[in-house]
């Protein structure tokens, strides 16, 4: 039976990214060779680092003082290589708490500068998203997390700020159309929503760089990755196929805009459902809520595993929620087709039929 899958991270990708990486494995771009056994120097991967680069530039609209790096070590690097590279000891950078995430890139950046926490939902369980905070002009950068995981919510809005904003974007990074403009430096791990673990995208606005003076590791050096074309070592070569074969389905499935439409058709369809059903109770403030990671719980913790059955039975896997949170988390990034998430919808409406 055909699964639909709802993993948090890695997660779900499209059916033809599949094929097409697996195909590279066997016979990469009709060149007898494995992508797995060619120069990352040599024309055919350089060629796929240039596509990767250039998708990103249309995908996200990226005006031309902006680049863009394709590096290791996933988001949680990032944590700690955005403020070493963009603030010194003696700056400010202000962040908001949102989350697990959020709160691991404070702990972070606290090595690096003066980090103030301008607001935080951690006394409700990150239910919500913090409003009505002020940013401090001194800030050189605003820290957000732009889609919570493991809680279930997302912003909606953006701070009405000069400040540049810093943006963990890992899980809701080409789900909709955001003004770049606004964002000084954006990343993400493509395990959730571009692509296989193994490469982190960082989008970064050229004047933010060369202010610092501390030493910077090599690889901890955002310029030099840029002067290489993220090639200043070996890449995470098959990892950065996957993300730009994934960037090429979204581009030929209609870019942002498109995938903002199913992803919310998505979301209201099961959100409708968790708010119609007697046995489901959404976790989330409703303005917050995530378009991405569907949080929810059983109206009676006993029905919790009958449930989680009743989803494995109809196909429909990896559905626990996070311990943070219990109950159940859907996760329906970009990839995920409408018809998936009508199969849970059915499974959560026979669920209430059998039950109450
Ligand atoms: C998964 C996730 C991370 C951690 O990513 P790694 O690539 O495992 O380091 C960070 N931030 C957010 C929002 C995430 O969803």
């Amino acid at each position: 039976m055909k699964k639909h899958n709802f993993s948090a991270g890695p997660a779900i990708l499209p059916a033809s990214v599949i094929q097409e990486a697996a195909q590279g494995i066997l016979d990469f771009n009709g060149s007898g060779l494995s992508i797995l056994e060619v120069s990352h120097r040599g024309a055919a991967f350089m060629a796929v680092m240039d596509e990767a680069i250039e998708l990103v530039k249309e995908l996200l609209d990226l005006p031309a003082d902006y680049e863009v790096m394709f590096l290791s070590g996933g988001a949680s690097t990032q944590f700690f290589m955005a403020p070493m590279n963009l603030i010194d000891e003696s700056d400010t950078a202000c962040y908001v708490d949102t989350g697990t995430w959020a709160s691991k890139a404070i702990k972070e950046a606290k090595a690096f500068g003066k980090i103030e926490v301008l607001a935080s939902s951690k006394a409700d369980n990150y239910t919500h998203i913090p409003q009505g905070f002020d940013v401090p002009s001194y800030a050189k950068y605003l820290h957000l997390t732009s889609n919570n995981t493991i809680y279930g919510t997302q912003y909606h809005w953006w701070p009405d700020t000069q400040v540049p904003i810093v943006c963990d974007m890992s899980s809701d990074i080409f789900s909709r159309p955001v003004d770049i403009s606004r964002f000084g430096l954006i990343y993400a791990g493509a395990q959730k929503n571009m692509g296989a673990a193994g490469v982190t995208l960082v989008v970064v606005k050229k004047d933010l760089l060369g202010t610092v003076h501390r030493h910077l590791p090599a690889m901890l050096d955002y310029r030099l990755h840029i002067e290489n074309g993220s090639m200043y070592n070996t890449p995470p070569v098959y990892a950065v196929y996957i993300a730009m074969l994934t960037m090429r389905w979204i581009k030929a499935n209609g870019g942002m805009r498109q995938m903002e439409q199913l992803n919310q058709r998505k979301a209201q369809l099961l959100y409708d459902e968790i708010d119609a059903n007697p046995c489901f109770i959404g976790t989330t403030r409703k303005e917050d809520r995530s378009l991405m990671n569907v949080t929810f719980l059983a109206a009676k913790p006993e029905w919790e595993q009958p449930f989680l059955d009743a989803c494995k039975a109809a196909g429909c896997v990896d559905l626990k929620g996070h311990r943070s949170v219990g109950g159940f988390r859907a996760s329906i990034y970009n990839a995920m087709p409408l018809e998936g998430v009508q199969a849970l919808v059915d499974v959560m409406r026979e669920f209430a039929k059998r039950e109450q």
